[in-house]
């Protein structure tokens, strides 16, 4: 049995795992404005959950792997600057193993999800913001700095003024992936090409049924989505890529990326496979919980 938890913006979901990896039980609460309370809410999901001695704690941005000090949080300002797991540790009486949501949710994929049988795997989290995390035979890679798998704040390659506007990026550069392949950018490539606003997801419905404006603003999209692979297929050369995330649905993603990314590659047909997440937007909470099982 273990346990694992996932810290949202919106909420802190729990979840228990059996072994074997079926999940017995979920908790989730909203996550609170402060930073005390915030504490005892996780505390409340662990206790609800009945979670022994250690937790798997998921949870977004840049901390200290030695330290457990978030260094910055901004959807959660009150998370910046604290000792989170010391004070986890202290207010839940248990051990608690904090890891980066897409290392997370790459994790589980890897192990016993799409990415199951192969030994290097890319998870890619493209939603809101573009995340990612590599592992290497049941591993996930943690690198010097903890910066491995930070694909989304690499300017994008063979840039071209057809791929969006090169906005500011909130790690203080301009041009990042994230920029131009993460749901906002998807909108503001809509916006600029067919000069008016459409969400992501409506983007994905009209695709869907073969409005002209969407599909002709996805067929551009799907290039800079395989440009900014073909980072990930010359850094980590990944046997298989796994996309989880808002965008994750659209129509097409699919087939379209992998036609496209041999034109900027230094194979004309990468043999890496490009699919999607099986456990979506619950692998983090999995991947959380085998950060117990698993390392
Ligand atoms: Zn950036």
């Amino acid at each position: 049995m273990s346990i694992g938890l996932d810290i949202g913006g919106t909420k802190i979901a729990g979840a228990r795992f059996a072994k074997g990896g079926i999940e017995e039980a979920r908790a989730e609460h909203p996550t609170p404005d402060n930073y005390q309370s915030f504490l005892q809410t996780c505390r409340i999901v662990a206790d609800e959950l009945g979670a022994g001695p250690q937790i798997g704690v998921a949870m977004r941005g840049v901390f200290n792997r030695e330290t457990g000090l978030v260094e910055k949080d901004s959807v959660l300002p009150y998370l910046s600057d604290v000792s989170l797991r010391e004070d986890l540790e202290k207010v839940l009486g248990r051990k608690i193993i904090l890891e980066n949501d897409a290392n997370c949710a790459a994790l589980a994929e890897a192990i016993d999800g799409a990415g199951a049988g192969y030994k290097t795997c890319l998870g890619v989290i493209a939603g809101t913001g573009l995340g990612s995390g590599f592992v290497v035979n049941g591993e996930v890679l943690i690198g010097a700095n903890s910066f491995c798998g930070e694909i989304g704040h690499i300017p994008l390659p063979y840039y071209e003024d057809s791929d969006g506007d090169k906005v500011p990026c909130g790690c203080g550069q301009v041009g990042c992936l994230e920029k131009l392949v993460a749901g906002p950018a998807l909108a503001r490539l809509y916006k600029k090409m067919v000069g008016r606003n459409c969400g992501t997801h409506q983007m994905a419905e009209d695709a869907a049924r073969g409005d002209a404006d969407a599909l002709r603003v996805l067929d551009r999209y799907y290039t800079v989505f395989a440009k900014a692979m073909v980072v990930a297929l010359h850094s980590f050369d990944p046997e298989v890529i796994i996309v989880s995330g808002g965008l994750s649905g659209l129509p097409g993603l699919y087939e379209e990326v992998p036609k496209r990314w041999g034109r900027y590659a230094m194979a004309k047909q990468p043999k890496t496979k490009f699919v999607p997440a099986r456990y979506g937007p619950k692998a983090g909470l999995r991947g959380a919980a085998l950060l117990v099982t698993h390392l």
